[in-house]
């Protein structure tokens, strides 16, 4: 009897496979799939709900917005704010309250939580565009734009156009630039308190019903009240990496009085918010790629969002420029059929001066949060009488 061989499996082909399923992954992914074009996007984690997406975002009119409303999203979008998010709140370190604006409901600046909108975005594509458990960890040029890309289970496949909306480690950055992330000596601690009203009234009223911010020494908490009335809080230090390399911050105790004495000589109500942290502490050190960085056009692959313009959160653009670059990179591909080299041309052209501003200004608002009377000068920003020389 003769056996029948076994055909060689065939490698898949995806024409737009998206690395990243993030807030720029997504949203490109639904500006094509709207517009009549195909995407996949592949993401490392296991499903939709695999990890909590904390922290509240402030969503720009001339970026996220519009981005949300090139996608079609912005009525869901508005649906999801969260009403009185806009207040702000300044303190300076001795314990004086510096500023103070209510949300009046008329500002451009509308807050919503990172994971009603990543779960908007979800909830517009359809379930067979999204693959997870793909994590990619490398890819190769095959000629003419196509590339062929590895994911950690063994299995490869190839696309058309490999965008890489991977974040900060980007494993698509490679093929475009030997740039990478540098430490800004910057680290947040992050911790949060539940139920704040009911259970730590005084940090509540601290923070009050939006942004808060306290500032001084080269140290502060930057905290948002959230919509399920929790407080988010980052204790932020400027630390050498070796300062956090010789702490073990999974023993909560221990981080707190790590914190409380490097909050030493802070005014009791707000070195107070640490005594209160539940769940512990989680350490996030903040990285950023060099501000203007470029790279030469390369067939078939681009970048967006962190993975092309990762910055310091200081200026509060990142999840918004990651909206923006999405809709202008499915624009620009779905406005140049068949002609991908013309698309990503014209989308890098917008990215690149964009990106270049934005991140020059985020080092900026690092200087000026982490440098010499910071609650003023933030103060000035807000009421447009900052003047950097000052
Ligand atoms: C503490 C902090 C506070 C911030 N606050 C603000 C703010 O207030 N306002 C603001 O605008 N921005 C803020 N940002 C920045 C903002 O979060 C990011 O700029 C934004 O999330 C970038 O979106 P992205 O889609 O590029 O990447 P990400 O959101 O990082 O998404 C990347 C996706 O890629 C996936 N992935 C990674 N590697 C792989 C791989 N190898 N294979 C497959 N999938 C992979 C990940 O699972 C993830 O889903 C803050 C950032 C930090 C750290």
């Amino acid at each position: 009897m003769t056996s029948t061989p076994t055909p060689a499996p065939t490698t898949p082909h995806y024409p737009v496979a998206i690395i990243g399923g993030g807030l720029s992954g997504l949203l490109l992914a639904r500006v094509l799939i709207k517009g009549g074009a195909d995407a996949t996007v592949f993401d490392l984690e296991s499903g939709p709900e695999a990890r909590t997406q904390g922290g509240m975002l402030d969503i720009h009119e001339e970026t996220g917005q519009a981005a949300l409303r090139t996608a079609g999203l912005h009525a869901e979008f508005r649906a999801k704010v969260h009403p009185g998010g806009e207040a702000v709140r300044v303190w300076d370190k001795a314990g004086a309250l510096v500023h103070e604006e209510a949300d009046d409901g008329e500002g451009d600046r509308p807050e919503i939580d990172r994971g009603d909108l990543r779960a908007l975005l979800l909830a517009s594509l359809p379930a067979s565009a999204l693959r997870w458990n793909s994590k990619v960890t490398g890819a190769r040029p095959l000629g003419a734009g196509r590339h062929e890309v590895s994911l950690a289970d063994g299995t490869v496949f190839t696309t058309g156009l490999l965008v890489g909306a991977d974040g900060a480690w980007s494993r698509v950055r490679p093929l475009l630039t030997p740039a990478g992330p540098a430490y800004t000596g910057i680290s947040f601690i992050e911790f949060d308190l539940m139920d704040a009203d009911a259970r730590h009234p005084e940090a509540a009223e601290v923070i009050g019903g939006g942004m808060c911010f306290a500032l001084g020494g080269g140290q502060g908490f930057l905290a948002h009240r959230e919509t399920d009335g929790s407080l988010h809080i980052y204790a932020a230090l400027q630390a050498p990496e070796e300062w956090l390399e010789a702490h073990d911050f999974s023993d909560a105790e221990q981080t707190r009085e790590l914190l409380l004495d490097a909050f030493a000589d802070w005014a009791p109500h707000l070195r107070g918010l640490l005594d209160e942290a539940e769940h512990g502490f989680v350490p996030r050190r903040i990285h950023a790629l060099p501000a203007g960085l470029t790279w030469d056009r390369v067939p078939g692959v681009t970048l967006l969002g962190d993975a092309a313009h990762l910055m310091s959160p200081f200026a509060g653009e990142g999840a918004n420029l990651a909206l923006a670059d999405a809709a202008d990179l499915g624009t620009a591909l779905l406005a140049h059929p068949g002609d991908t080299e013309a698309a990503l041309a014209a989308y890098e052209s917008v990215l690149f001066p964009r990106a270049a501003d934005t991140a020059a200004m985020s080092a900026a608002s690092l200087d000026m949060l982490f440098g010499e009377d910071p609650a003023r000068r933030l103060v000035d920003m807000f009421t447009g009488t900052y003047d950097p020389q000052d």
